[in-house]
């Protein structure tokens, strides 16, 4: 049996344990600093940074585009 530390309470409990018997912690072995969750952060956090980028390039090639067209019809005149 591995003894891991609570991620609440630092008490040590199974690692199989389900929930940590000092403060009822759940999921002794689940680690908030654990790779599946990190990766889990990495990724929302790329994906959105990657949606606000999008988001933003296309507003400005939007407005630079619409920008263009406006030019274009004002100087025909
Ligand atoms: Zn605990």
């Amino acid at each position: 049996m591995v003894l891991v530390a609570c991620p609440a309470c630092d008490h040590r409990i199974s690692e199989k344990a389900v929930a940590c018997p000092s403060c009822g912690h759940p999921g002794g072995r689940e680690d908030r600093h654990g790779l599946v969750p990190a990766l889990g952060r990495v990724a929302g956090t790329y994906i959105s940074a990657n949606a606000l980028a999008g988001i933003i390039l296309g507003s400005v090639m939007f407005v630079s585009a619409a920008a263009v067209l406006i030019t274009l019809i004002l100087s025909q005149h």
